[in-house]
């Protein structure tokens, strides 16, 4: 099971598919893609984005990225895109709220008011929660080359490198055939 998150879905909004060569398509700019996104993580907000709210999160998402860009290289993150998170996070004001449900307590936020703020807010909000509630070494890019998507490591090992099964497997294969080429030049050559 690959931890879901709505960041990650945000992270993963372009697609380039599997194999490299195809143009890249950016989901945020796909028509209806928002208001389904919206509705698997039932958050209400004005749909469909408006133009505006779909750069801010292009913004957004190239800020997150950068962050597990600078997590995988060992190095702190740039200032300027944490600000870009920090300006999401502040995009509308909440108020805490304890709720009690399915026999715990939870702390949650009521926005000031429902609009694509709030959903930037959200987007942010489950980066953020990423980073601070679980371990920011296991966020990671899947090494697929064409792919790049981004995902959080579940593994006992951390040794995780693909997004999904169909990645894996696809890297695979052409390892075990680069593998395979260089023996067969090793015989051949004189
Ligand atoms: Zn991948």
């Amino acid at each position: 099971m690959l931890m879901e998150a709505l960041c990650l879905d945000i992270l993963n909004s372009t697609w380039r598919g599997y194999r490299g060569g195809e143009r890249e398509q950016d989901r945020l700019l796909t028509p209806g893609w928002d208001e389904q996104l919206m509705k698997r993580w039932g958050i209400q907000a004005l749909s469909p984005l408006e133009p505006e709210a779909r750069e801010v999160l292009q913004t957004l998402r190239s800020a997150m990225s950068h962050v597990i860009e600078a997590i995988e290289k060992g190095t702190d993150p740039a200032e300027q895109d944490l600000e870009t998170i920090n300006t999401a996070l502040a995009l509308m004001p909440s108020t805490p709220f304890l709720a009690r449900e399915e026999n715990q307590y939870v702390l949650s936020y009521h926005p000031l008011q429902v609009d694509w703020r709030w959903f930037v807010r959200e987007v942010a909000f489950s980066f953020t929660q990423l980073l601070i509630q679980h371990d920011p070494l296991r966020l990671k890019r899947c090494q697929n080359p064409a792919c790049g998507w981004s995902f959080y490591d579940e593994s006992r090992h951390k040794n995780r490198q693909w997004c999904n099964q169909t990645c894996a497997t696809l890297m695979r294969v052409r390892r075990f055939r680069l593998h395979h080429r260089s023996l067969s030049s090793e015989q051949f050559t004189p």
